[in-house]
């Protein structure tokens, strides 16, 4: 299969976001199937992709909403996503965050400390509810990603210490307003490794025994999201592989009878689905390099700039002979680079070159520093 290219490509301006909507229509089929038939419930993660056509495929697709804010919690709502499948996660929830998802009657906030839960109560018991809350746990499992994508090893902010879950739980029995309905657990991110999960299933399993000695039952395990994309060939795996991911859960993951499994995918839903289309402005060449730069830069993918993260450049105009390039954007900061020393075929101002696998974290972490333009969306 091969980057489907809207017919108009001459003529647009770029950059522009390409979305492949078949593309992610054949994903989205393979993962509902793969977690069909283990009985898992999948809630897509938001923050990796909120734009409305990929929203309505996910709620079409069956599955549910899985926010980090308020507004995404409102968007999912507005997307057309039942109440009772929106779950609202994060370390800093806001009062007015709380209260308009307790409004809303949303189906589970997972908390990430005791003073969170202490104000969810009190926020709930103002409005005459009462909140169903899973603990987010920190499991200490290293995903063997990148250390700013890791979230559950004991130095990151996320989730709740193995040291204070005594205390929280303690806490829960003295708190009116909130229901425990389950354990959620999310290590990181671009986990490639499918061995991290399995490790993660038998800390769950030991996290689960742990409230089933204090007499707690769970209705309900989240092990999160976290599964990985191939960055460095995506032709070779356009869709990843859930089987492997949802069967080593299916295997792993010691579940009660009638409990519910969830996970929250984000990346691996969406990733492969989107391209950043730009055009080569200059090439510029030094004694030591030779510089393509795109109209593309840190404001439409920013992971290369945060992450150290490489997303595959591919130069769509020409056929030249291969030569090296640093492949930098527009913007005025040195981390503004796509990829250094990158092997394509001879670049000259006004070829098309796309990065790859910019569906998920791309353009929702776009900004307008330099005063730039929103690129659009073009969905084929
Ligand atoms: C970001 C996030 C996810 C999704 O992560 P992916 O790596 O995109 O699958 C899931 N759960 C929580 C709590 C998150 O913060």
């Amino acid at each position: 299969m091969s980057l489907q290219l809207p017919s108009d490509l001459a003529t647009r301006p770029t950059p522009f976001y390409l979305y492949d909507l078949g593309l992610l229509r054949q994903t989205l089929q393979a993962a509902q199937r793969a977690a069909e038939s283990r009985n898992i419930q999948v809630h897509y993660a938001l923050k990796a992709n909120t734009n409305d056509p990929v929203l309505q495929l996910m709620r079409e697709h069956g599955f549910g909403a899985d926010c980090v804010s308020g507004n995404e919690v409102q968007r999912a709502l507005e997307a057309g996503f039942a109440p009772d499948h929106v779950v609202f996660a994060g370390v800093g929830k806001s009062d007015a965050e709380i209260n308009r998802a307790l409004a809303a009657d949303i189906w589970c906030f997972n908390v990430e400390s005791g003073p969170e839960l202490e104000v969810l109560s009190e926020l709930a018991g103002a409005l005459g509810k009462k909140a169903r809350v899973a603990l987010r746990l920190n499991p200490n499992v290293d995903a063997r990603t990148h250390h700013y994508i890791t979230t559950g090893l004991k130095a990151n902010k996320f989730g709740i210490g193995m040291a204070e879950l005594p205390g929280v739980v303690d806490m829960l029995a003295t708190l009116p307003h909130v229901e425990l309905v389950g354990l959620h657990v999310h290590i990181g991110s671009q986990i490639t490794d499918i061995s991290v999960f399995e490790t993660l299933c038998h800390r769950v399993n030991e996290l689960q025994q742990w409230f089933e000695h204090r007499g707690i039952v769970l209705p309900h395990l989240n092990v999160g999201g976290g599964l990985g994309v191939n960055y460095e060939q995506p032709d070779e795996q356009l869709i990843p592989d859930f089987e492997a991911y949802f069967s080593t859960i299916d295997q792993y993951l010691r579940r009660r009878p009638e409990q519910q499994v969830h996970v929250e995918l984000g990346r691996a839903l969406v990733a492969q689905c989107g391209t950043l289309v730009s055009r080569v402005l200059y090439v510029k060449e030094s004694q030591q390099t030779r510089f393509a730069i795109l109209d593309a830069g840190m404001t439409e993918l920013i992971r290369p700039a945060l992450y150290q993260s490489y997303h595959r450049i591919e130069n769509l105009t020409s056929q030249g002979e291969e030569q090296l390039y640093d492949v930098v954007g527009p913007i005025c900061e040195s981390s503004d680079s796509f990829g250094r020393r990158i092997a394509l075929p001879e670049t000259r101002r006004g070829d098309v070159v796309v990065l790859r696998t910019a569906g998920a974290y791309g353009e929702v972490m776009a900004s307008n520093y330099n005063l730039r333009d929103k690129a659009p969306a073009v969905y084929v």
